[in-house]
């Protein structure tokens, strides 16, 4: 059954066909961080590669419900969860590549990844960053030393969609691990598995935990990649399927060793959140839809940047891949001679904060805040014009978040 359920009954139902306790229909919050055995033989066993709990760092039942959940969403071999999105990118980075070591990685990304990527150059490991929405420019900017290809799906906050089926093929021709982070679009949308991708990231804080009352991030094993070829796995952990070593290696060395271990009440709520991923996100992208279509003809806007807008330049791509939804993420550059700070000080519906992926619809003067720390050179060709301001659209109804934005732009006629 479990196989064949749909995507929303495998999350409602999941934690059923997991092994119920008690007969919770949710799995227990488990906050014990120690997992105790009648025959110490049992204990040796875990310790030496046998599926169970030991010590908390490396996981509680709950996460490995939660972990079980994702990895139906992703139909993935096996998934791993982190306390927060950028733990499970950093376990990625910092635990299957070395000094000398060279990523190339979307010039597109989130700002905190690219700031993850200067620490990883002081560290010795190269990264280029190239416009990924042409495979070409992944391709002149491979290297002998290049183990690792990094893109977004849908970028944050420019809305670029990356050329996810050939940079997919060049890497299985290459044989590179092809890291996607699928925050934006989220396995009900896009599952980067169809693509090719090796491994799949999830900010859980986003779209699939949606309430924005938890942070989570998870790593999802395709099954695609051949870690028995690949040299940086160590040899403590070249025994086994060689399909697990991947994700193995990254368990003991990001969770185990480093401790970017997601605790139980978290899980919980990320779990209960999953829950209704599918009904959140096709309202939130039909209200996206509204959105990006109303700001685009509003005579105070220079420019609006979303995938669902016909003259997005990835439209057509983005169509194709993500089963006609745009996600929720609408990127509006102001004229020049509407200030976006008073313009956000106007709105009462829509709320003034980071984030993205909740219920409610959330604005921010993007340059000023969450690109600030990257100077205006690099702002600029990540295409993040001054004035931009990001919208997370939620699930309101439309027709009060179009009011709102409405009354906000009629101070300025
Ligand atoms: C938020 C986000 C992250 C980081 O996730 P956290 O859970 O906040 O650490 C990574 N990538 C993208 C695209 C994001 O939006």
């Amino acid at each position: 059954m479990s196989n064949k359920a749909g995507f929303t009954t495998q999350i409602l139902h999941g934690d059923r066909w997991f092994g119920t306790e008690h007969g919770a229909v949710h799995k227990p919050i488990h906050t014990s961080s120690q997992y105790s055995y009648n025959d110490a033989a049992d204990l040796v066993a875990v310790f030496q590669g046998r599926p169970g709990f030991s010590y908390a760092r490396q996981g509680t039942p709950t996460t490995a419900a939660l972990e079980d959940k994702l990895n139906k969403m992703e139909e993935g071999r096996a998934t791993l969860t982190f306390a927060t999105g950028m733990a499970a990118l950093a376990a990625v980075f910092t635990t299957l590549l070395k000094a000398g070591d060279h990523i190339v990685a979307s010039q597109y990304v989130f700002g905190n990844t690219n700031s993850l990527f200067d620490t990883l150059q002081r560290l010795g490991i190269e990264v280029s960053m190239v416009d990924a929405t042409d495979v070409k420019a992944v391709e002149q900017a491979i290297r002998p030393e290049t183990k690792l290809v990094f893109v977004e799906t849908v970028a944050n906050p420019g809305t670029q969609v990356a050329d996810l089926e050939a940079i997919g093929q060049l890497c299985q021709k290459q044989k590179l691990i092809y890291l996607v982070d699928n925050t934006l679009t989220s396995p009900w949308l896009f599952k980067p598995k169809e693509v090719g991708a090796s491994l799949v990231m999830n900010s859980l804080s986003k779209h699939i935990g949606g309430h924005a009352h938890a942070l989570g991030g998870s790593l999802t094993d395709t099954g695609l990649f051949d870690w028995s070829g690949f040299e940086n796995i160590v040899d403590t952990y070249r025994f086994g399927d060689p399909a697990g070593w991947g994700l193995t290696q990254i368990k003991k060395k990001a969770l185990r060793d480093m401790g970017a271990t997601l605790a139980a009440e978290p899980a919980h709520r990320l779990a209960v959140g999953a829950e209704t991923l599918s009904l959140r996100l096709d309202r939130a992208c039909d209200n996206a839809m509204k959105v990006a279509t109303f700001l685009d003809q509003h005579p105070a806007v220079a420019h609006v940047a979303y995938p669902g807008l016909l003259h997005h330049p990835q439209h057509e791509r983005a169509k194709r891949l993500f089963k006609g939804r745009y996600s929720t993420l609408v990127a509006a550059t102001l004229k020049d001679d509407i200030d976006c700070i008073e313009f956000l000080n106007q709105l009462k519906v829509v709320i003034l904060a980071t984030h993205v992926g909740d219920t409610r619809t959330l604005a921010l003067p993007a340059a000023k805040t969450i690109y600030h720390e990257m100077g205006a050179a690099l702002r600029q060709k990540m295409g993040i014009g001054e004035n931009l301001i990001r919208f997370s659209i939620g699930i309101e109804e439309p027709e009060d978040l179009i009011y709102d934005l409405n009354q906000a732009f009629a101070i300025f006629t």
